[in-house]
Parts: structure tokens; sequence; C-alpha cells
């Protein structure tokens, strides 16, 4: 096999670090997510926990010891907020109220003034007492299925925490997943991603059954180092035949010929 057409792990390449062009056979479906063959799919999932060793971020709930509690709390603070942010109340969040019943039996002021830094303090008190009352109650339910009828919790978080917590085989899909998922195998079909079929399908087809969490883990990394929503790393990326690349590059090339 030519060195251009395999990466170090016998994958096949794209308009990657060597510049080489994509087999036409993978640019042929490249066109829609649902499409990508198998060995597209291995390669991209090969890139992404490859990239995990220069683009890993440490956060206080990745601790390898972290409880459940702390993992569900980390992803609630994670919405819509960036993971530095979250990163900077979450240690003083869980030494103040260190497991479901101190979350639910702290005053509510209290509480909002911890989260103020995070600002929507009212409502994330709000969710995080209601969701604490019904664990405490009826405990926490270990798949995605069950963790999205928790109050507050939604397909993604479901997803997230049971891929961590129970290595349960799902694919959460936030708007930084699905930018990349987009930008290398093809638009989605539908604005909404937790219905579009496209997306979804990819998204679970990538998932390694032997650690869905730490997939996750290095995918949303790769996303935030590598696959930024603006400037992409593109010339370092070392994921393969990506749609994004391929297509940029064709637009810059046709510049130049126009140019000269
Ligand atoms: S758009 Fe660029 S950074 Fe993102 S996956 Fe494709 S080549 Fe990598
Ligand atoms: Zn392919």
């Amino acid at each position: 096999m030519p060195k251009s057409e395999r990466t170090p792990g016998g994958l096949p390449q794209g308009e990657g670090i060597s510049g080489e062009p994509v087999a036409t056979s993978h640019l042929e479906h490249a066109a829609r997510p649902a499409s990508a063959c198998a060995e597209c799919r291995a390669a991209f999932q090969c890139s992404v926990l490859r990239s995990a060793a220069t683009t890993r971020r440490s956060f206080p709930w990745r601790r390898s010891e972290r409880s459940s509690y702390e993992l569900v709390i980390a992803e609630v603070l994670l919405q819509q907020t960036r993971a530095e942010q979250a990163a900077k109340v979450f240690p003083t969040l869980v030494d103040q109220c260190p497991d479901w019943l101190g979350l639910a039996s702290t005053p509510r002021p209290d509480l909002e003034e911890l989260l103020r830094p995070l600002g929507l303090q009212r409502r994330r008190a709000a969710a995080l007492q209601a969701l604490a009352r019904v664990v405490i109650e009826r405990g926490l339910p270990a798949r995605a299925s069950e963790l999205e009828a928790l109050p507050g919790v939604g397909q993604y978080m479901a997803r997230a925490i049971a891929a961590q917590l129970s290595s349960e085989v799902v694919a959460p899909i936030d708007t930084n997943v699905a930018r990349v998922l987009e930008r290398v195998f093809g638009p989605r079909r539908l604005a909404d991603i937790r219905h579009d079929p496209d997306l979804q399908a990819l998204a679970l087809a990538l998932v390694p059954p032997s650690d869905p969490g730490g997939y996750l883990v290095a995918l949303l990394d790769f996303a935030s180092a590598i696959c930024r929503p603006r400037a992409p790393r593109c010339h370092e990326c070392p994921a393969p035949a990506c749609r994004y690349r391929r297509e940029s590059m064709n637009s810059c090339r046709k510049s130049e010929t126009r140019a000269s």
C-alpha cells in the first residue's frame, strides 16, 4: 500500500497532513453523513482517539475518582456554558454541596450565589434542586432513556452521562459534535440535531463500544482544540477525507487559478 494512501495506523488518508487526494470511492459518499462508509468512519474515529494524547483538557470533573454525583452536576453546569467557566464554579459547588442530599438541603439563595458566576443562577439552582429531589427519591438511573426522564435532563445530557457512567453505547450530539461531523461527513438534513436521522445514525456508528465515554471526551476536546468553531486547524488535523478541508482547498485552488 503506497504511503500516501494510508495513515501509520493503516487507515485511508485524505487531504490531511500529507495533502494527498482522497480515493474517488470515498468522495462519492461524502455528501451525506449517513452514507459514510465503514472505512471512513473507522479512520475518523481513530483520528479522534489518537488526538486525545495532545488535545485532552483537564477539568475537575474528569478526575478518575469522580463520583456519579459530580459527573451529573458537571453536565448540568456545562449546559449553555463553556467548560472553562463551569470549571471555576464546580469545585466550590461540590465542596459546599458534596452529594445529592447536601444539594437538596442547601438554602436556595446560597445555591444561587454559588452559581452566579455562570449566569442564569435562579434557573440553574431550581433545576439542580429539582433533580436532586428526584434522585434522592428514586436513585440515579444508568441508562440514557431513563436519565432523559429526569427533570432538566435532555437528550444530550442523558447520553453524555450514560456514556461516561455506564459505558452505554449512545451518541451525545451537541453543537460542537454536530459541527465536526458535518464538516467531515456532510450536512445534516434537519435543523434540530436531536431528530436528524443522518447525524444520529452516523454519530452512533462512530462510538466505539469498548469506551463510549472516553471517545466522547476525546471528540469534545478535538472539537475544542482542532476543529474549532472558527478557524479550524485543518493544516494540522489528523482526520482523513474531510469534506470541509477538501472544499476549502478546492476553492483556494480556483482563486489561485483565476488570479494567475
Ligand atoms: S474541518 Fe479541518 S479541523 Fe475540522 S475535521 Fe476537517 S480537517 Fe479537521
Ligand atoms: Zn469512505
